[in-house]
């Protein structure tokens, strides 16, 4: 108890920039402890997003360490990080394939019964058992509207019941029954989770302690 590899993030003194002289982090800290649930807010382009891409290992920390369960995620094979970390992005591209496909990514390991119980969280299954073909249906843009693809990215995300969920606040727009429903979905997919979560609005979706970054930079603005 209390090693440093219980923990599902620890983020020490992290420095990052796209372009030399322009940091998005500098010397920034975070630890996430099991369970706890966070949310990050600050404005367009303070680095909200890039700090999902340093966690989930697509870049590479100038200085400082990142470690999920004391691994360095750049380190995780990309074949096992889904199981470390579920993550749903502003925007889910869906792949050529059937509904299943979109879920599983094509990653053979994934049963039919991993795939429905990530739908049952996602609060799809009934909509995809209703297609003519059930899972092994042909995906085509017009099978779901944008809450049931925000949905399905969910299910996609947790396939693996991975213990940490990165949430990226999504886009579209979608009407209040549709946006409750993916609510809803986030909600049982973050109990027994450790949950970091990124929003600008902080509303009803937000519950628990709020982070916000990218201050710094902008001192002395207007
Ligand atoms: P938003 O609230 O709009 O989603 P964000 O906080 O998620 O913004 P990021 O997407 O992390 O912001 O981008 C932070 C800054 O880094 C922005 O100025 C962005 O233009 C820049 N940036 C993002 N990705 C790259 C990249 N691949 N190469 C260079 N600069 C980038
Ligand atoms: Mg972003």
């Amino acid at each position: 108890n209390g090693k440093k590899s219980d923990l599902p993030l620890c983020i020490s003194h992290l420095s990052f920039a796209y372009e030399k002289g322009h940091p998005l982090f500098k010397d920034f800290s975070l630890t996430l402890e099991s369970g706890c649930h966070l949310t990050l807010t600050g404005r367009t382009g303070s680095g909200k997003s890039t700090l999902f891409k340093l966690i989930t290992g697509l870049c590479l920390p100038d200085s400082g360490t990142i470690a999920l369960f004391g691994m360095n995620p750049a380190a995780i094979p990309p074949k096992e990080r889904r199981k470390i970390f579920g993550i749903v992005s502003q925007s889910f591209p869906m792949i050529d394939g059937t509904v299943r496909d979109q879920i599983t990514l094509g990653d053979m390991r994934i049963t039919d019964t991993m795939t429905a119980s990530a739908l049952r969280i996602s609060g799809l299954y009934e909509t995809v058992m209703a297609l003519p073909q059930k899972l092994d249906t042909p995906f085509q843009d017009s099978l779901f509207s944008e809450g049931e693809k925000q949905l399905l990215s969910i299910a996609r995300a947790l396939v693996f019941q991975p213990p940490l969920l990165l949430l990226d606040e999504m886009n579209a727009h979608l009407d209040s029954l549709t946006e409750q429903k993916v609510l809803d979905a986030l909600s049982r997919a973050s109990s027994h989770r450790t949950v970091l979560s990124i929003s600008h609005r902080l509303g009803k979706a937000c519950q628990g302690p709020v982070l916000r970054i990218g201050e710094g930079r902008e001192e002395g603005k207007p």
